[in-house]
């Protein structure tokens, strides 16, 4: 087990690049509504209430920005973490649906210092049509991205074998590119941690 941590503190909140502070590296977390990621925030930062865990999908419709404040000697302080909004929730209004398109593609084409992109898929259910459009859309754009497979312990030991593979395919990669994890029984979150910090090391 890594015993390094991720501190982290939050900075602000935009709508728009622009407003964002800049930063040496950053590395930011995107993906569908309700698909862990605030709990996986949490855990990464092993801060309970850093990102807001929700059962009204789509409420979080900003862009919000972290910063490591003790990176365990990692000389990671002061690189950054951002929580883009979720797509992908019915009940958004349609003008926030509307925004979330150039918000989202401003900032992953224009963001200075974004070293990698964390797309959440969840393990149990996806990757659905729109992660797949997304990832798509990465790949086009040629934006360097991680996709983190969530709530693994939804699904069954017996079946993870076969959920791991069809997820792979679906997501047209190989069982070892993506990373499995859950939040709420901390598996392999260590691992991601690790993975993070090595984004935002600079230099
Ligand atoms: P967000 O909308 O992507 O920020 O998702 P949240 O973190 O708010 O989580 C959405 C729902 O999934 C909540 O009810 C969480 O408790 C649940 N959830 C998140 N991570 C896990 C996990 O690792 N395992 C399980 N079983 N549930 C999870």
């Amino acid at each position: 087990m890594s015993g390094r941590p991720l501190k982290l503190k939050f900075v602000s909140s935009a709508t728009r690049t622009h407003q964002l502070p800049e930063t040496p590296a950053e590395v930011a977390f995107v993906g569908r509504s309700n698909v862990g990621k605030s709990s996986l925030i949490n855990a990464l930062a092993n801060q309970k209430q850093l990102a807001r865990v929700s059962n009204t999908p789509g409420r979080t419709q900003l862009i919000n920005i972290f910063e490591v404040v003790d990176g365990g000697g990692s000389g990671n302080t002061g690189g950054t973490l951002v929580d883009l909004p979720g797509y992908g929730y019915a009940k958004v209004p349609g003008h926030i649906r509307k925004d979330w398109g150039p918000m989202i593609e401003g900032y992953l084409l224009d963001r200075e210092g974004l070293e990698m992109v964390f797309v959440l898929v969840d393990g149990a259910i996806g990757p659905t049509p729109l992660d797949v459009q997304m990832l798509d859309w990465l790949a086009d754009n040629e934006v360097p991205h991680t996709i983190v497979a969530t709530k693994m312990d939804k699904v069954k030991s017996s079946k993870r074998r076969t959920r791991k593979k069809e997820l792979a395919e679906g997501c047209r990669l190989e069982v070892g590119d993506i990373v499995w994890v859950s939040s709420a029984k901390a598996v392999n979150i260590d691992q991601l941690r690790d993975l993070v910090h090595s984004h935002l090391a600079v230099g």
